[in-house]
């Protein structure tokens, strides 16, 4: 095994490796978050990664079913998508902002082409926080409105704008009082939207599926009911696509499972086709036209949407449907979901339940620490699945659209074994 910088690590020291970086992990970086990777064992450190494989430093190979958190959709260095970055890497990769810039031209004509409805517009940015700020300010500028209603458990983000929207207090009660206005009424519920709409309602943001809460599927007439009340009372639909946007539920977006369009959509993980990052919001052209003629710089970030941001999200749309990426999720989590069903009726006593749409598949266990022992279990067999850090109780897993069918088959050996073992030890945990 080589170091980084060149120097030799023997195999035999890459646990203490692991242990050392942790440390200086602890000392520069997020002491809270080091501690809680120590406890449960996490110390492996990453190393290279090619589709749906990852190898660690001493050189053990992990089958990826995180896609690190649903932003390597199209697999980890698709080769188009690292060719699309190098040629651009070796020209101009970031924009003067004085003179014309193409790739990112050319990326806005995509989506529009690509997005539902009559979406045209996009301002682009880094990252899927940054989009939700970006759409309520659209949101706000456009309508003169204040007000925001978005969903119980809903994850929109952790900058002060978009945590306002996140509906979980687990992020939010230190930081409180956040941004006025924002109401949150229980997900699914599209008579709670329209019981909470006042005159003051600029708009509704939610996720079509809600993926940090767990993956919350809402009943199928919940996104067209929004719809109709949104549009009967006048107020702006915001879906957030960070998340099951990029083909991950088996449609480009979610939100054409049930055939609605929204006004603006964030975009962000996958969109950078897992090679650079990029957020987006698309939107209706009026929106964009009012807001950017009366002051074409009131929403700007100096390096969204760089030349090298744009060639990779543009190769990594160009991957999806060439490669039929929605599909292939379609096929694979309906694979997955059967077999998994399978598992939780083994294991009634480990799995409370099991559901997901497309590869966005949700394991909730029937207790905390079931999780955190099924987390470094299977990580231990050579598998990655993502916890939710602040829910150990529910596992997603989320791996590249590309993944093999092998790979899969694979995964769900570990996950069988590792089971049975929790299933052993869960009257301890
Ligand atoms: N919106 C949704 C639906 C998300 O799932 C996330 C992240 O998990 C975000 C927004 C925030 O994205 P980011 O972490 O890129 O800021």
């Amino acid at each position: 095994m080589q170091d980084t910088r060149g120097g030799a690590i023997p195999s035999t020291g890459a646990e203490a490796f692991g242990e050392a970086l942790l440390d200086r992990y602890g000392r520069y970086i997020n002491p809270g978050w080091a501690r809680l990777f120590r406890f449960v064992g996490l110390t492996s450190v990453e190393w290279e990664a090619e589709g749906a494989i990852v190898r660690d430093r001493a050189g053990k190979e992990y089958i990826d079913c995180s896609a690190g958190y649903a932003v390597m959709n199209m697999g980890h260095r698709h080769p188009r998508i690292v060719a699309a970055v190098e040629e651009q890497l070796g020209r101009l990769p970031q924009s003067l902002r004085l003179l014309l810039d193409e790739p990112v031209v050319e990326l806005a004509e995509l989506l529009a082409r690509v997005t539902p409805g009559d979406l045209r517009c996009s301002f682009f940015c880094h990252s899927g926080t940054e989009a939700v700020e970006a759409a309520l300010k659209l949101a706000r500028a456009y309508t003169g409105k204040m007000h925001v209603i978005s969903t119980h458990r809903g994850f929109h983000g952790k900058t002060l704008g978009s945590l306002a929207a996140t509906g979980s207090d687990t992020y939010r009660s230190v930081l409180s009082p956040l941004l006025v206005g924002v109401s949150h009424v229980p997900f699914g519920d599209a008579e709670a939207i329209e019981a909470a709409i006042t005159p003051e309602t600029a708009a509704v943001i939610l996720e079509p599926i809600q993926g940090e809460a767990g993956v919350i599927i809402p009943p199928d007439d919940y996104l067209p009911r929004v719809r109709e009340i949104c549009d009967d009372r006048g107020v702006l639909l915001i879906l957030d696509e960070v998340q099951t946007g990029m083909g991950r539920t088996g449609r480009l977006f979610a939100c054409e499972h049930q055939g609605v369009a929204p006004d603006l959509m964030t975009l962000a993980k996958a969109l950078g086709g897992g090679v650079m990052p990029v957020g987006a919001v698309v939107g209706r052209a009026e929106i964009f036209e009012k807001v950017f003629d009366e002051n074409p710089f009131l929403h700007t970030v100096t390096q969204g949407g760089s030349p090298l941001a744009a060639v990779a999200a543009k190769a990594a749309i160009e991957v999806c449907l060439e490669e039929d990426l929605p599909g292939q999720a379609a096929e694979k989590g309906a694979y997955l979901l059967n077999r998994l069903r399978e598992m939780q009726a083994r294991f009634p006593r480990v799995l409370a339940d099991v559901r997901g749409r497309g590869l966005l598949i949700g394991l909730e266990m029937t207790k905390p620490g079931a999780g955190g022992l099924f987390v470094t279990e299977v990580f231990d067999r050579g598998l990655i699945v993502t916890p939710s850090l602040n829910k150990w109780d529910i596992m997603r897993i989320s791996p590249p659209l590309v993944i093999p069918r092998d790979l899969l088959d694979r995964a769900l050996e570990i996950i069988e074994e590792t089971l049975e073992k929790v299933d052993q030890a869960i009257d301890d945990l």
